[in-house]
């Protein structure tokens, strides 16, 4: 069986000018000899110009949602191919805060991740339970549930990822215990379509508890929000990863 690959992937959110791209910079210059994926998806306006500030290095830059349309009359919206244009290699698809403030259902995640695959993009696909669904025990009635839904014909390890990040641990320095995120993983591992798809843990993760979690056994690297902002923590994380 193929293994899957390692990917630290940092998610900035809405937040960063030119100015941020310094940051960049210093994670690619200081990267050492990683063998893993490192991944920065910052707003779609820096796209462009964090892929020219990174080149050469082994970072890689993506996007953050993309439209399921290829062009048309979309206003505001942006096409994956746009995304592959820019310098975009991975977009972010699903994240819970697109699920929570646009709606998006699972089906509609699954048509953007295709729209990405056609575009030569590797999709990310987010999932996870809220706090009042962990307590009510259906956490993974949930995942599975979102996994099924959220997954396009055609995902394989070649063109798709799959992040398990628990929204109530989105942004809240709380994680869940590491048997947890095990159970999660494992029962993720269990249902893909291809075993080898990489698996990402994304929820306050931080230099000082990313090792811990990169033990875990099914988990292959991590979606990172707020500990990506800067250099010296996503740094820290990706050696964290390398050394897993
Ligand atoms: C995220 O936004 O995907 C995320 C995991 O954020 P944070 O690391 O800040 O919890």
């Amino acid at each position: 069986m193929t293994k899957a690959c390692k990917l630290a992937a940092g998610n900035w959110k809405m937040n960063g000018l030119r100015a941020d791209l310094d940051e960049a910079r210093a994670l690619a210059s200081g990267l050492g000899q990683t063998s893993c994926g490192v991944l920065l998806c910052p707003p779609a306006t820096l796209i462009s110009a964090m892929a020219e500030a990174v080149a050469g290095s082994r970072v890689m830059v993506g996007g953050q949602d993309c439209a399921a349309q290829v062009s048309g009359a979309h206003t505001g919206d942006i096409s994956a191919q746009m995304l592959a244009d820019s310098g975009a290699r991975h977009v972010i698809l699903g994240h819970s805060e697109r699920r929570a403030d646009h709606g998006e259902s699972s089906a509609l995640v699954a048509e953007k991740a295709l729209a990405a695959h056609q575009a030569g993009l590797v999709a990310i696909i987010c999932l996870g339970e809220t706090e009042s669904e962990r307590d009510g025990g259906q956490t993974l009635a949930v995942v599975l549930e979102q996994l099924a839904g959220s997954l396009p014909q055609g995902a394989t390890s070649a063109n798709t990822v799959v992040a398990y990040e628990p929204v109530w641990a989105i942004g809240t320095g709380r994680t869940p215990t590491l048997a947890q995120i095990a159970e999660v993983h494992d029962s993720l591992r269990a249902n893909l379509p291809d075993a080898a798809i990489s698996l990402l843990y994304g929820g306050s993760v931080k230099p000082g508890n990313a090792a811990d979690i990169f033990a875990i056994a099914n988990v292959d690297g991590a979606l990172v929000g707020g500990a990506s902002l800067k250099a010296s923590d996503f740094g820290a994380i990706v050696a964290a990863l390398d050394a897993a």
